[in-house]
């Protein structure tokens, strides 16, 4: 069994900025030398969701879309009552999402379809600099 832990940095615009992450995943993975096990990736922070997306356009609009109804920034959550940083909604969005995904990988790459690219998404109210964490665990 063996075990590899790499980081990934990026800067993000905040608000729902989703960024593809998926080829420094794949490149973490190809690093790693591990050919079947797990790969655990995990965004650090209470505000940025991970999840996969087809990475296209559309998408990229009807996801803020969706989330501005179950989720609005204009309203007045508890959480901007504690420290008055106007993200409760960031918040909220980031544990609806979670913070993390588990991809199999397998033949020494991560199992995921053509259409399926793994995806960052910053939910806070300002840009971040975001520290992504990729573990792969197999052999
Ligand atoms: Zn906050």
């Amino acid at each position: 069994m063996k075990i590899s832990t790499q980081e990934i940095q990026l800067k993000t615009k905040g608000n729902c900025d989703i960024k593809d992450i998926t080829s420094e995943i794949s490149a973490a993975v190809m690093k790693s030398g591990i050919k079947e096990g797990q790969c655990t990736v995990f965004s650090v922070g209470s505000t940025a969701g991970i999840t996969t997306i087809e990475y296209e356009p559309g998408l990229l609009k009807d996801i803020p879309k969706l989330l501005d109804k179950l989720i609005p920034p204009a309203v007045r959550y508890h959480h901007d009552d504690t420290w008055g940083d106007g993200n409760g909604h960031a918040h909220l969005r980031s544990a609806l999402f979670k913070t993390s995904l588990s991809i199999p990988v397998f033949k020494g790459e991560l199992t995921l379809g053509t259409w399926q690219q793994v995806v960052l998404l910053d939910f806070d109210n300002k840009s971040r600099s975001r520290r992504v964490i990729v573990q792969i665990i197999g052999e």
